[in-house]
């Protein structure tokens, strides 16, 4: 992806914190002790398939255990290696601070491509790398707990959970070993789409400020802005829908690995990702203009870019030739350090990943303490909330008979009132509260210090001093 003078992603994501924390006052010694990755484990194991011992490579990677659990996907990709994991595992500290997720920071990864293997053979490569995990503590629901990313999804969290369930017959906490798992294995209402809609609140949250748009040199709300998205996997596609179908941006371009789509007066996202599940690409998608070429349209005049796929798709070959006003970083490190001073001196806004993306792990938080709790969010509230709201309603609707008022509830106020939140409300609630408060956390930085200028420095910053704060805590 990026050129042979660029540094590898850890060495990237090391510089940026390293950018950050230059402008921090750190007791001698704390600084390195944060940066450094704790531990990386790696593990080859053999499968049996097709008559035939494979032997797979997997890593799991602690970034920083000043909070425990520590916390952090596991990917399933060919491009899998120890410095990506830790790279990975130092955003996952770092993110996990910013939005406070009470977790320290890991990252897992086995190198494979699940597209060469059917559902059952996945399954027993997942369950003897889940073995191989838990027997080392490296999965655990006090210690280190796993979730979706790339390649994997709530199948595999949920053989996951399971392996560790008859490793642990007794633990009543089992559940919370792993999150991402499908509800009816332990899971969250919302879980799914947290990332995209993570993304949808962090881009809300930025239009609401005129200085933050001014410096984006933008105007106005999300309605007509046009936006290009690279990669239409879990987080693209539901970012993309979100944003279209509640916001009213324009989906002007879809990049994939086969090719882009392009079309000026917006893609239809649901008909284009259906395309992609059935026929694996973009590639003949019939309703739109297709390019071979996905660099060009990530190189296309836009006001929004999302790059939502791989680290290091914009790199210093090609930071140049972007054109987006904006930036967010709905996948992990997808501009290298290089590209990020390139774009920085354009003039370019970048949403930074360890924000931009942390509603998937904000959300697997929520699970955790739902799967620790035992029991589903708004069980015990809700009906209680609905019959204090009836009292309102009924109260209003006699006052206005009894005094002859004639008041009229306008339509539709009754029902949307009456309703007590369900479990999908009040993660969202919760979602968009944390995209909130830890956006504005960057803000305030970012507008307040004159040695800030973008909003990556500001968010390492936010993080760094909560990483800091909890070592100094501790008293290491
Ligand atoms: N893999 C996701 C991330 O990179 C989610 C992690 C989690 O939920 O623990 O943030």
């Amino acid at each position: 992806m990026s050129t042979t003078n660029e540094p590898s992603f850890r060495e990237s994501v090391d510089l940026m914190f390293n950018r950050a924390v230059a402008l921090l006052d750190l007791p001698p010694g704390l600084e390195e002790k944060i940066r450094v990755c704790n531990a990386t484990y790696t593990v080859r194991f053999g499968v049996r398939l097709r008559g035939k011992i494979e032997t797979f490579t997997g890593y799991r990677s602690v970034h920083s255990e000043h909070m425990e659990p520590v916390k952090g996907g596991i990917r399933f990709a060919m491009g899998v290696n120890q410095d990506e994991v830790e790279a990975l595992a130092a955003l996952m500290t770092y993110k996990c601070a910013l939005v406070e997720a009470p977790f320290g920071g890991s990252k897992g990864g086995l190198r494979i491509d699940p597209r060469q293997y059917d559902e059952h053979e996945l399954e027993l490569i997942t369950r003897r790398f889940a073995y191989e995990l838990i027997k080392r503590d490296l999965i655990d629901p006090a210690q280190n707990v796993p979730a979706p990313d790339m390649g994997t999804g709530e199948r595999e969290m949920a053989w996951i959970a399971d392996q560790y369930a008859r490793m642990n017959t007794s633990d009543i906490n089992g559940k919370a070993c792993v999150t991402g798992k499908p509800l009816n294995a332990g899971g969250i209402a919302g879980r799914v789409e947290a990332t995209g809609r993570g993304v949808q609140y962090a881009l809300r949250e930025f239009f609401r400020d005129d200085l933050d748009l001014k410096k984006a040199g933008l105007t106005g709300t999300l309605e007509g802005k046009r936006v290009i998205v690279q990669g239409l996997g879990n987080v693209g596609y539901h970012a993309a829908k979100f944003l279209r179908e509640e916001d009213g941006a324009q989906i002007i371009g879809i990049i994939e690995h086969d090719g882009a789509l392009f079309d000026e007066k917006g893609l239809d996202v649901e008909a284009v990702h259906g395309w992609i599940t059935k026929h694996g690409g973009v590639s003949g998608y019939p309703d739109a203009r297709g390019h071979e070429d996905g660099a060009a349209v990530l190189e296309s005049d836009c006001d929004i870019l999302i790059p939502a796929a791989l680290e290091g798709v914009i790199n210093l070959e090609n930071a140049d030739r972007i054109k987006a006003n904006l930036i967010i970083e709905a996948a992990n490190g997808p501009v290298t350090a290089g590209a990020d001073d390139i774009l920085r001196e354009k003039g370019v806004v970048i949403i930074p990943d360890m924000y931009a993306n942390a509603g998937g792990v904000t959300v697997s938080y929520f699970e955790w303490v739902k799967n620790l709790s035992h029991i589903r969010f708004g069980r015990m509230q809700r009906r209680q909330e609905e019959s204090r709201h009836q009292l309102v309603v009924d109260e209003l609707e006699r006052l206005s008979s009894d005094k002859g008022l004639g008041w009229q509830l306008s339509p539709g106020f009754k029902e949307k009132y009456l309703r007590g939140a369900d479990e999908l409300e009040l993660v969202r609630s919760g979602l968009d509260d944390t995209m909130r408060i830890s956006y504005q956390s960057m803000r305030k930085i970012w507008h307040e210090r004159e040695d800030v200028t973008d909003l990556r420095t500001a968010a390492y910053i936010v993080a760094i001093e909560k990483v800091a704060a909890s070592y100094r805590a501790k008293g290491l």
